[in-house]
């Protein structure tokens, strides 16, 4: 049985190829996730106890229910 040598090249190349894609693609979604976890901000309202998240954290963001200002409850 004749093996085709372009076959014989392309065909690791592809599989190299693939494995390279899904191991980035799987480090991205990791980082992002990370990143979108330790950017977040847990806050609880003095005023009316509602307990709120915003994805930047700010020293103060604003309660969406009554309006105050509040400081964001963990790191
Ligand atoms: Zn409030």
């Amino acid at each position: 049985m004749p093996v085709d040598p372009l076959s014989l090249f392309v065909l690791p190349l592809m599989i190299a190829l693939a494995a390279l894609f899904a191991a980035a693609a799987a480090y991205d979604f990791i980082i992002f996730r990370r990143r979108k976890n330790r950017n977040k901000a847990v806050y609880r309202c003095d005023a009316c106890r509602h307990i709120y998240t915003v994805l930047h954290r700010t020293p103060l963001a604003r309660c969406p229910q009554c309006g105050k200002q509040n400081e964001p409850v963990r790191e």
